[in-house]
């Protein structure tokens, strides 16, 4: 069992039934309000935000208002902190218990994750009002304490274990706990994702013992308080896919895994369904005779795990300005999971980020970002700890290059067989795109790859067949470079916009002697101004556009893509490929790209890795292997856009 968990580690599938089939009460009430649901708050903010209208101070009648405003704010924080947690890959990889990835469906299903924040905000609002006595609970009673956990222990544990089990009768599972169990890969904030019925009887469950302590004459905001946090605490710890309780602990003190779950010990239960169907405390399964046998030997391994997969393949990039530094995984899960807009919430997290920038500047190596599985090998994303701007410093570089090469090292020693840089990681200035490494470590398992080839291929292909003239700006880059050659053999006419007679010369000289007639400098964009195929490889102002004629089509491969300032032309987006329909576990998006779709030096090294090339691919494009790595691409399921 331990050898079978080691690999893939997979729930039992789920029969999911149709919309609309749905049992009675399983739909939240306010499922079609999307995040209008959170005007159901209103009530409550509306009597703080009167009180403190009317008197200029919060009354201390609505104190209790005010209270459950900050307290279900503070629930939502502690799921936050662990989604963040869970999503931190470079600090737990090895303690991973799930190896896969959260996909996309799995997000969008649990995006309303949250929903059982409103139903218990919405009952204590009106708990409060129908019995003041609750409304007006002192801040602390120590006695409270006792009295809640006995409540817990000897009521609320086994009410749960018993209502769980009922739940997993067949009748009952399909009915309402299927939708708990049909996350692939357990996250914090599955730990929300649930039916109405399930939460409605969960707040029984959480009802006894804060109530009931109340009740008895010994209840307190400070143990409310306590109480939800740390049941919410424990409910995300359960959830989290990282083992985060060492394996000694139990070794030190054997019956302390009788009274406190673990995450391995509730990802057993997502996996079998048919043992540890405990709240909190193992304790109750073991007096029913339903705990896991693998569960602790289970934990002992993962707890003391010191390594993670190797990848076969990853992708070496860097933050590109501070905004985007947000659109991380570990910062919103949701968020990472669409392409990258500038929001509004991200405003006010901009200082913070840019402290985080800094300390990372100081401090931080390339780290891993996030993952995803093509055909059993494992592909990376790792991140240089630098973002955009850093890389126009001239003092900065040579602490770049210096990331970049322990990057290429550290995947060289540990086995990665294809590393391909992204974006200015290969940028010729900085590093002669990834040449430097390369001439420098001339004995690399590791294969180096700009993956500009396919970037090439991609501008290239988008380009109509009957085209006979284009006009390229960034003539005399790596890739115009190779696309003006390109199409010179396919003797399409090539306006060459560069100021320097000696860089066209040399790119000339390089076209056959037949073709060389269709290489053209040209100085100004004014020499443009009958060509309707414009293909952008440097920054253009809205006035230089100005120049192209009406119905123009912008193609470009300049980093970031020029403003779509002419209404009567087309403008083509940055290269980029459709990773294969088999990809697993992909679960955000990269930068400003679809869901599933990579920029094109991404799918670039992924067909080297696919391909089992044994060439690295740095320094100036072969143009020879346009056609072969395009071919290739689509062959293994790659898609153009
Ligand atoms: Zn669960
Ligand atoms: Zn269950």
């Amino acid at each position: 069992m331990v050898e079978h968990e080691k690999g893939k580690m997979e729930n039992k599938r789920i029969s999911i039934p149709k919309r609309g089939d749905e049992a009675l009460l399983f739909s939240w009430p306010w499922e079609n309000l999307n995040n209008f649901k959170y005007l159901l708050y209103g009530p409550i903010a509306g009597k703080v935000l009167y009180s403190i209208y009317k008197e200029k101070t919060i009354k201390n009648d609505d104190t209790w208002c005010l209270h459950i405003l900050i307290l279900f704010g503070l629930r939502a924080l502690v799921h936050q902190l662990w989604s963040t947690y869970s999503n931190m890959l470079f600090l737990n990889r090895a303690h991973r218990i799930n190896e896969q990835g959260v996909e996309f469906s799995q997000i969008d299903a649990e995006w309303h994750w949250d929903n059982f924040l409103i139903l218990e905000a919405i009952l204590a609002y009106l708990l409060c009002l129908s019995f003041p006595l609750l409304a007006n609970l002192p801040i602390w009673d120590l006695r409270g304490v006792l009295i809640c956990l006995i409540l817990h222990i000897g009521i609320s544990e086994p009410l749960y274990y018993w209502m769980h089990r009922l739940l997993h009768f067949p009748s009952l599972f399909r009915k309402y706990h299927w939708l708990h169990h049909s996350s692939k890969v357990i996250s914090p904030f599955t730990a929300g994702h649930a039916s109405f019925l399930e939460r409605l009887l969960l707040c029984v469950v959480i009802g006894i013992p804060t109530l009931g302590t109340a009740f008895i004459g010994h209840g307190s905001v400070g143990l409310i308080y306590c109480y939800l946090l740390v049941f919410d605490f424990l409910l995300c710890l359960g959830h989290s896919n990282v083992e985060v309780l060492p394996g000694s602990l139990f070794q030190a003190i054997p019956l302390l895994k009788y009274l406190i779950y673990t995450p391995t010990y509730h990802s057993l239960h997502h996996m079998d369904m048919g043992t540890n169907f405990c709240l909190f405390m193992p304790v109750y399964d073991k007096l029913w005779n339903t705990i896991n046998m693998n569960t602790w030997t289970l934990h002992k391994e993962i707890s003391s795990r010191t390594y993670s997969r190797i990848p076969d393949f990853v992708f070496l990039v860097h933050g590109v300005d501070i905004m985007s530094g947000m659109h991380a995984p570990f910062v919103f899960r949701s968020f990472s999971s669409i392409p990258f807009r500038v929001k509004p919430f991200l405003f006010p997290m901009w200082p913070y980020t840019f402290i985080v920038m800094l300390v990372m500047w100081a401090k931080s190596r390339t780290f891993l970002f996030s993952f995803y599985n093509l055909r059993g090998r494992l592909h990376q994303t790792w991140t240089v700890p630098r973002f955009g701007f850093q890389y126009f410093l001239p003092f900065a570089a040579e602490g770049i290059n210096t990331q970049i090469e322990e990057a290429i090292l550290k995947a060289d020693r540990i086995g990665v067989k294809v590393l391909s840089l992204a974006a200015l990681n290969k940028n010729e200035g900085l590093n002669g795109g990834g040449k430097r490494f390369t001439d420098k470590h001339p004995d690399l398992r590791v294969r180096v790859v700009h993956g500009n080839t396919l970037t090439a291929a991609a501008i290239l292909n988008e380009i109509p067949k009957d085209v006979d003239e284009v006009f390229l700006t960034g003539a005399t880059s790596k890739l115009g470079r190779a696309i003006a050659l390109y199409l010179a053999r396919r003797k399409v006419k090539v306006l060459m916009l560069t100021l320097s007679k000696e860089r066209f010369l040399k790119i000339q000289e390089e076209a056959p002697v037949d073709c060389q007639k269709y290489l053209v400098q040209v100085t100004k964009y004014q020499a443009a101004k009958h060509c309707k195929t414009w293909i952008i490889g440097k920054w253009t102002t809205p006035r230089q556009q100005y120049h192209a004629p009406s119905g123009t089509h912008f193609h470009q491969f300049v980093v970031p893509p020029i403003i779509p300032f002419r209404r009567d032309c087309k403008y083509g987006k940055l290269a980029a490929m459709r990773l294969p329909e088999d990809v697993e576990g992909l679960g955000s998006c990269e930068y400003t790209m679809e869901r599933g779709v990579v920029h094109a030096c991404h799918a670039g090294g992924v067909v080297h890795l696919l391909e089992g090339w044994k060439h690295h691919e740095v320094g100036a494009i072969d143009v020879d292997q346009i056609d072969v790595v395009w071919e290739a691409a689509l062959r293994h399921g790659l898609k153009p856009l």
